[in-house]
């Protein structure tokens, strides 16, 4: 039986964040079992609590966000990586910001002050999704594609024209050990003329080579290149599995993911979810139901 897991302490990290440009601290505190994530905008004097589900998430384009209709917290997917990945269940996030900091661009600061403090245990059962039948999400170009599985599985693709990404594709079973060595520390990646043009109208302040792997027409601008040759697709696996998280609980479940972003994934969640195609299942009963499913299959 898998249990519930929170942190066994404090992490606390700080950063600048890359649309406001100014410095926010973000603390992580263990929280109790079945209450899930639990986002508070630190900085404000009532400090509104936003918790995390499907509902209170709104995919843009290049980021998730997090909102109670009247306050806001940017830039959650690569935290959210990182409590997926690790298999948070219970945690609070205290943000002095309306965002949460970059970093690396990757979901390693994370991770590693979270292996730091290490994990708490309690004897209550894990909470999951499981799909009730295969359902397809397609928005222009990008697509996703969930089907029933015991384990998560993720299978992305991407394109983008220029000569270091080409197209990329990847599959991988994801668990705790697999994430930190192959996905946690692939950063995100943007080009020069867009940072540039967003940085003349304002949308962002911040940002620099530290946050991000930034490309120009035909090379790599940050001196110490890439961590591995196909990070810009290990970092599309690295989103996908942080904005699978949105639903609160880990998704079980095979992907694919076609050319898909932000939006489409968090609009192809918001559909599954109202579609009653997710199963939430305790890990107590897990066990059972893959018994029944296999004598049924048998049958
Ligand atoms: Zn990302």
């Amino acid at each position: 039986m898998e249990y519930q897991r929170t942190l066994a302490g404090k992490v606390i990290l700080e950063g600048e964040g890359i649309f406001s440009g100014k410095n926010i601290k973000v603390e992580i505190e263990p929280a109790e079992e079945n209450t899930g994530i639990n986002f508070i905008r630190a900085d404000l004097p009532k400090k509104p609590v936003i918790p995390l589900n499907i509902e209170n998430v709104i995919g843009l384009e290049g980021a998730v966000a997090l909102t109670d209709g009247e306050h806001f917290i940017y830039l959650i997917e690569h935290l959210l990586s990182a409590f997926h990945g690790l298999q948070i269940d219970n945690a609070i996030v205290k943000v002095y910001g309306e965002e949460i900091p970059l970093f690396d661009g990757s979901a390693y600061p994370w991770v590693r002050k979270i292996q730091e403090v290490g994990y708490k245990f309690s004897l209550v059962p894990k909470k999951k999704f499981y799909l009730r039948k295969s359902f397809q999400y397609q928005n222009g170009s990008g697509k996703i594609i969930f089907k029933p599985s015991n384990t998560l599985k993720i299978k992305a693709s991407i394109f983008f024209e220029h000569v270091l990404i080409g197209h990329q594709s990847l599959e991988i079973e994801i668990n705790p050990r697999s994430y930190i060595n192959e996905i946690s520390f692939a950063r995100t990646f943007g080009f020069k003329d867009i940072l540039f043009e967003r940085k003349n109208k304002g949308i962002i302040k911040g940002g620099s080579l530290s946050n991000a792997i930034i490309l120009d027409r035909d090379k790599i601008l940050n001196p110490e290149g890439l961590r591995i040759q196909d990070e810009f697709i290990r970092h599309k696996i690295l989103d996908i599995i942080g904005d699978l998280f949105t639903l609160g609980h880990s998704l079980v479940a095979e992907i694919e993911a076609v050319y898909s972003n932000h939006r489409l994934h968090v609009e192809a969640l918001k559909s599954l979810y109202k579609a009653g195609l997710l199963e939430e299942v305790e890990s107590r009963a897990l066990a059972f139901l893959l018994i029944y499913k296999k004598l049924k299959k048998a049958e």
